[in-house]
Parts: C-alpha cells; sequence; structure tokens
C-alpha cells in the first residue's frame, strides 16, 4: 500500500458543514413544580393523534420481529381511494416524511452546480437538502409588506441551470397562501422541464376562497409535485410519513430510488387508519380554524403584532428582542419558535394550540405587556 498523506477530513464534502444541519423547535422544562409546559414550536397537532392510528399501531406490534412490506403499495391504495379516484395509486409516493420527499426529489433531479428557486422566508429543508446535493440556492424572497409570492420574480430569476422552484402554500413560517391565479400564471410562463415542488402540508387549515391545492393542476402540468405530511392535520409526527403526488412517470422514477423497508409497519398502519378517520380530522380543522380566530382577537386586544395565517400557526414580531422573548414565554412554561434561520428577521412563530394553551399563552402575553408598558 501507498502511503497516504491526506488527512480523511480533508475528503469531507465543502458542502456538508455544521452550518447546513436542520435544528428542530424546542420543547421548555418546567421552572417550578407543578408548573404546566406547552409545547407551541413545531406546529404539531393541538388535539393529538387519531384513536383509529393509535389502535391500529398497537395491533401491529405483535408483527414487529418481520420486515414491513417492501413498498407502500397499501398506503398508496388507500390514498387513491381517499382521493376518490382523481388520482390513482401510481401517482403517489410515499416516503419517511414530508422532509424525506423534499430530499428524495433533490437527489432525483438536482446535480452539484445547477440551481434551485427558493423564496424566503420558507421552510429550512429546501436550502439544506439542496445545499447537501451542491447546488445552488436563488433567493427570491417574499414580498416585505404581505409574503405574498413574487411570480415575475421568480421566472427572471429562471437560468438554464435551474431544476427546482420549492413553493409552499400555506406557507411556513409566515402563515400566507399563494392564490390561485398566482399559481396558474407561474405554471403558464415556466418552462415545462423546471419542476414545480409545491408543499401542501398545511392544506387542510386553509380557509382563502382562491386557495388552491396542486390536485387541479396534476393532469394539465407533469412537471408538478406535491408533498403533503401526517405530521400535522393527522398528529403522527412521530411516525415519520409523508406522501407526495404527481404524474405516473415521476412517481414510478422517484419510487425506485426509495430506499427498501424507508416506511415501517407501525407507519404503514397508522396513515392507513387515519386516512378513514374524518371525525378526528374534521375535529382538528375545526379546533384550528376555531382558534386561530381566539388568538387573532386576543393578539389585537393585546397589541400583538400578527400576520394573517391559513396555517396553525402564527408568525408574530414580538414587542422585545425576539431571543428575550423567546425566554421570557420559555419561563412562563411555553415554547415557541425564533425564525431567524428561516429568513424572518426577529421574528417569532407559534402554533396555534388547544383552548388551554392558548390561554395560557394569552396570560403570560398579558403579563409581558404589562412590563413593558410600565
Ligand atoms: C412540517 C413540514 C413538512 C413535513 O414535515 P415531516 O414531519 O417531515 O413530514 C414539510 N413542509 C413544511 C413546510 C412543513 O412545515
Amino acid at each position: 500500500m501507498k502511503t497516504i498523506t491526506k488527512n480523511i477530513t480533508s475528503l469531507f464534502k465543502p458542502y456538508l458543514t455544521v452550518k447546513n444541519s436542520y435544528k428542530g423547535g424546542k420543547g421548555v422544562i418546567s421552572k417550578f413544580e407543578g408548573q404546566k409546559v406547552y409545547k407551541l414550536s413545531s406546529n404539531e397537532n393541538p388535539i393529538g393523534t387519531s384513536p383509529l392510528a393509535i389502535e391500529a399501531i398497537k395491533n401491529a406490534t405483535k408483527d414487529l420481529y418481520f420486515y414491513p412490506d417492501t413498498t407502500d403499495i397499501r398506503l398508496r391504495e388507500a390514498l387513491e381511494v381517499y382521493y376518490d379516484h382523481q388520482l390513482n395509486k401510481e401517482q403517489f409516493v410515499c416516503a419517511a416524511g414530508g422532509s424525506e420527499l423534499i430530499d428524495l426529489i433533490i437527489r432525483a433531479f438536482v446535480k452539484e452546480g445547477e440551481e434551485v428557486i427558493v423564496s424566503t422566508p420558507c421552510f429550512v429543508p429546501y436550502k439544506m437538502f439542496s445545499k447537501w446535493s451542491g447546488a445552488e440556492v436563488i433567493n427570491v424572497p417574499l414580498s416585505e409588506t404581505d409574503y405574498s409570492l413574487q411570480v415575475e420574480g421568480i421566472i427572471n430569476a429562471v437560468t438554464e441551470k435551474t431544476r427546482i422552484i420549492f413553493l409552499t402554500s400555506p406557507n411556513n413560517p409566515t402563515g400566507s397562501y399563494i392564490k390561485k391565479r398566482e399559481f396558474e400564471s407561474l405554471l403558464k410562463q415556466l418552462p415545462p422541464h423546471i419542476l414545480v415542488v409545491f408543499d401542501e402540508v398545511y392544506w387542510h387549515f386553509a380557509e382563502a376562497e382562491d386557495y388552491t391545492t396542486a390536485l387541479p393542476y396534476i393532469a394539465e402540468y407533469n412537471n408538478i409535485i406535491a408533498i403533503n405530511s401526517f405530521s400535522k392535520t393527522y398528529g403522527l409526527a412521530s411516525l415519520r410519513i409523508g406522501y407526495a403526488y404527481t404524474n405516473e412517470t415521476v412517481a414510478a422514477y422517484l419510487r425506485q430510488i426509495c430506499k427498501p423497508f424507508l416506511i415501517t409497519k407501525l407507519s404503514l398502519e397508522g396513515t392507513i387508519a387515519s386516512l378513514k378517520d374524518d371525525e378526528f380530522i374534521n375535529k382538528t380543522i375545526q379546533t384550528i380554524q376555531t382558534e386561530r380566530k381566539f388568538l387573532e382577537e386576543q393578539y389585537t386586544l393585546l397589541g400583538i403584532q400578527f400576520y394573517p395565517t391559513q396555517a396553525n400557526f402564527f408568525l408574530i414580531n414580538p414587542p422585545i428582542p425576539s431571543t428575550e422573548f423567546v425566554e421570557f414565554l420559555a419561563n412562563e412554561g411555553i415554547a415557541v419558535r425564533p425564525v431567524d434561520n428561516f429568513g424572518a428577521q426577529g421574528m417569532v412563530r407559534i402554533s396555534i394550540g388547544n383552548r388551554e394553551a392558548n390561554e395560557a399563552l394569552i396570560v403570560a402575553l398579558k403579563k409581558l405587556v404589562a412590563t413593558i408598558t410600565n
């Protein structure tokens, strides 16, 4: 063997750095005995998990020593039924979370040196996973006034090297959404080989009349992939499962690079059961929509600056510097999320909780506002 003089660290890929690693929303710990704590930092379901899913998961535990199904076909069949056969089972791809699908799509379509377009403030994994592939991330920020999508800006940013445009509606962390006519205008102007990844994981919570998912456009446009997740509406964040839908050709291409046994038995059984639990889903949507109105009123009364939202969280502009604000609420037993790394400097994202959590939040905010004004 020849003498090797290179240090192993010199082989590290320059774009795989700590700077590009992910940090999730933190919880808080009680500051005194008996203090209740509330986690409003990761947009989790405020009413828990579908009881039907929990039952199915419990039943599945007796078979844990077996490998799970090699494919996601049973979930894809359940999704076809859930979508009322508007999509067929060959149009879905399931993976270990919406995030995993984002990674899968980037690996499938983007090479080192190619470009993806994002619009900040946005979900961190688009940028992070693109950088992991050595791609260039081109940012066309959302409008500063109302966080609307800059359609012309995106079209102007397209180059020979553009591969993917990431869109999110409702958007995380702003809660803003893409209007139907904006989406249509973008689709019409884009060259057909540029992929549009439409992340709609919060779609159940949207109420705006001109809101749309990607569903009505899938048949006409071959370059759309929609991303969905079981982490938010379905209350299954711990199971790590999500799905994408697109045309059959793209779906088949993506499925061939899914790792074998990527979806666990528990995830498969839990999600199939949850898709049938209309009662739980409706109750979740109802809770979010009711609590969203309640919080809007309360924030207004308190003079807390917030942005209109179609999602299960609010982006707020805190009355004191965001680090102090987050720390103040942590001391009150409430975890919220600073979102500077999403591209929203000095802002904080607060998930919509159940009434008890939201009331605790408002009590804490009242206390804060009183200390500021005194
Ligand atoms: C939560 C979230 C996802 C998916 O999360 P997973 O837990 O990986 O399924 C995807 N996109 C956005 C914008 C999100 O907020």
